[in-house]
């Protein structure tokens, strides 16, 4: 059988050593949407040992103009990314070993996940997950890759424990404009530019070719033909909470994370339970069908009703689409599931 990784090989950085090496390295993605999508056909395709990715989503129609491992068929059946991605990855290489969950990241579940992840990349849509990982980074020694991307613009930055500034350094270069891809949009090759960059630095951190790692915050705009690099290599803060001389890992606290949120310019309020709970679905989806339509798949239940759409997922967490309200929200919430 002829060597799949042979044009890989020929590239002198990585070679045989490399490739080797890639063979044994595990990555954790955070997000499989238009950057985890591609950041993890990348990866598998380039014969890493072992990829872990988790999402908290489905698959919906207004995916698929830049997630690139998802289908109409995905959309049609409301599949969660994280399963419809391992299928789609695996098909593309059998021997990579490939741990796909379903859930809202949160310190506890991240952290269970760590034991021997050697790297891990950002591919989440905001801050609160973006800080948590910046702060179990450093508190476990994991590099990881930021990176975001709204409009035509992105920006990326490779973090090393010890080595480089964290984020919480870098608050003051950070982009924080307030966009999102809910209200100005995204066009595919923004994600596909920061998705290279990031999957570059972590074949770079993978093979450990320290001297070629990037260490400027890059920005772009791909649109308005512009490219910044931020030298930001004095950043780092000595009293950091995160990564300074007596860390607090602030964001680790549970009291800092959101157990309601308004999901991202979507029109739709997430609830989590307290506590995760096992809904037995098909239970569910009889108590629930006087109040409307109930389409449903192994992993999650939707109720659509005349003013809303409920969807279930089997650990009790529930989004509520075209529901602006919280206190509403709520109200439904526990009207219907108690
Ligand atoms: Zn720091």
């Amino acid at each position: 059988m002829d060597n799949r990784y042979s044009r890989q090989q020929l590239f002198s950085p990585i070679g045989e050593k490399g490739q080797q090496q890639l063979q044994e390295k595990h990555v954790l993605i955070i997000g499989a949407g238009a950057l985890g999508s591609a950041s993890a056909e990348a990866l598998v395709r380039a014969g890493i040992g072992k990829l872990t990715i988790i999402d908290r989503d489905y698959v919906e129609w207004s995916n698929l103009q830049r997630q690139q491992l998802y289908t109409e068929q995905d959309a049609q059946e409301k599949i969660p990314k994280a399963i419809a991605a391992k299928k789609r990855l695996q098909s593309i290489n059998s021997a990579v070993e490939i741990n796909a969950y379903i859930f809202d990241a949160d310190t506890e579940n991240l952290q269970g996940l760590l034991e021997d992840v050697d790297l891990m990349i950002d591919a989440t849509d905001n801050f609160d997950i973006r800080f948590m990982m910046n702060d179990l980074a450093q508190k476990y020694h994991i590099p990881w890759i930021y990176g975001s991307c709204v409009g035509s613009y992105g920006a990326t930055y490779t973090i090393v424990p010890g080595k480089t500034p964290c984020l919480h350094c870098l608050l003051k270069v950070m982009p924080n404009t307030g966009m999102t891809c809910d209200t100005v949009g995204i066009i595919s090759p923004a994600v596909q530019i920061v998705a290279a960059y990031q999957v570059t630095e972590a074949l770079k951190l993978l093979v450990d070719d320290e001297k070629a790692r990037r260490k400027s915050f890059l920005t772009f705009d791909v649109w308005q033909n512009q490219h910044y690099e931020i030298n930001v290599d004095k950043m780092r803060h000595e009293d950091c909470p995160s990564c300074g001389k007596n860390p607090t890992y602030p964001y680790l606290a549970y009291e800092n994370q959101t157990k309601l949120e308004i999901l991202c310019g979507r029109d739709a309020i997430q609830i989590r339970p307290p506590k995760p709970i096992h809904y037995n679905l098909e239970q569910l989806a009889v108590q629930l069908r006087p109040y409307g339509e109930i389409q449903k798949n192994p992993y999650l239940l939707s109720l659509q009703t005349q003013d809303y759409r409920l969807v279930i997922f089997q650990d009790g967490r529930a989004v509520i689409h075209g529901i602006a309200d919280l206190q509403e929200a709520k109200s439904i919430y526990y009207r219907l599931l108690g």
